[in-house]
């Protein structure tokens, strides 16, 4: 008599490539490490064989490959995921900056979340938001929104008196207009952030942080500190400048049921689509908005991160453009 045999199928193994500025999960900036330690716990809670390249130093629940470098330096990542990579892998995934594994055109599907430059000769990109695709003139293209762990940020409904500028400290961030905006209109506002360009700092903001007494900077923040930041604040101050491809502080906010104020640029009236009223043509409108402090219903805030922007969805949606690699038949 024969007996069936029947082989327990595999998990697949998916190779998750971050960067190498911060450890994952950060301890204080950095939003690609946060959505790297989100989805890499996501998809190892369902099941998958997942190994998380990253700096030595993070934690996680997959299998960690730890960096070997010191410091920031794109091809020491690729030649040491190349280098080490474990048998059997099915798929990568690469959150590197200028996707550093992608460019390698290895022989295994490799998907390149692009969370920078907009423009990427690589086979396989996902991109932030439908407005990332569209910048590069790609209306047909996938794109996935990033996601948080709502539950991990506290629903505050009682607000302190402050407005909050959480980022980088820079002019892509806008934060002249934060500035701008509490000087005219005479609030409170904290700025939490790290410094990436000295000169920037001691010429434009320097000065008016030593101008205004309304204006604390409190340097870059984690832990506690960041969470409650987030969660007390009246509003969050997001006047970003530049093409942003998703703003991951705006939804943090929400989550906490702080409204956010942004600049209309990149991702921001995508993300904010359903508050259009906290999108802003310019920074005096938003100095108004801010002086008029009437904003949505802070459950409300929170639902809509809820339904639109979770670590759960995030993860649906990479395995649905993983499922579609592994769909396609590969030339032996
Ligand atoms: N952040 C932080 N501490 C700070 C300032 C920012 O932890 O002092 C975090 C913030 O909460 C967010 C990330 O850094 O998770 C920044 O990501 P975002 O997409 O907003 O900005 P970008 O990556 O474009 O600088």
């Amino acid at each position: 008599m024969s007996s069936l045999l029947v082989r327990p199928e595999m998990p697949k193994r998916i190779v998750q490539v971050a960067p190498d500025f911060y450890p994952v999960p950060p301890r204080l900036y950095g939003g690609i490490e946060r959505m790297v330690h989100g989805l890499t716990e996501e998809l190892a809670a369902r099941g998958f064989d997942v190994y998380l390249y990253a700096r030595a130093g993070s934690e996680t629940s997959a299998k960690l490959v730890p960096y070997e470098h010191e410091g920031s330096d794109p091809q020491a990542i690729a030649s040491f995921v190349e280098r080490t990579m474990p048998d059997g892998v099915d798929l990568i995934h690469d959150h590197t900056h200028h996707s550093v594994i992608g460019r390698k055109k290895l022989p295994i599907p490799t998907v390149c979340s692009i969370h920078d430059s907009l423009k990427n000769p690589v086979d396989h990109p996902v991109y932030l938001s439908r407005r990332a695709l569209a910048v590069i003139g790609r209306n047909e293209g996938r794109f996935v929104y990033n996601g948080i762990d709502v539950q991990a940020y506290p629903f505050q409904e009682n607000k302190q008196s402050y407005l909050l500028f959480m980022g980088v400290l820079n002019w892509h961030k806008g934060i002249v207009h934060a500035l701008d905006i509490a000087e005219k209109s005479g609030k409170r506002l904290i700025i939490a952030g790290p410094v990436f360009n000295n000169t920037y700092y001691e010429k434009e903001v320097a000065p008016r942080l030593a101008k205004n007494p309304n204006v604390s900077y409190v340097g870059e923040v984690g832990g506690e500190e960041r969470l409650s930041l987030l969660a007390d604040a009246e509003c969050m101050l997001f006047p970003t400048s530049w093409e942003e491809p998703f703003g991951l502080v705006m939804v943090e906010a929400l989550a906490c049921g702080t409204p956010v104020l942004a600049l209309a640029n990149g991702a921001v009236p995508e993300v904010l689509a359903g508050f259009p009223e906290l999108v802003c043509g310019s920074a005096e409108e938003m100095a108004a908005k801010a002086e008029a402090g009437c904003y949505p219903d802070p459950g409300t805030l929170r639902d809509y991160v809820a339904g639109q922007f979770t670590t759960a969805l995030m993860a649906d949606r990479y395995v649905s453009v993983y499922e579609e690699l592994w769909s396609v038949p590969t030339s032996a």
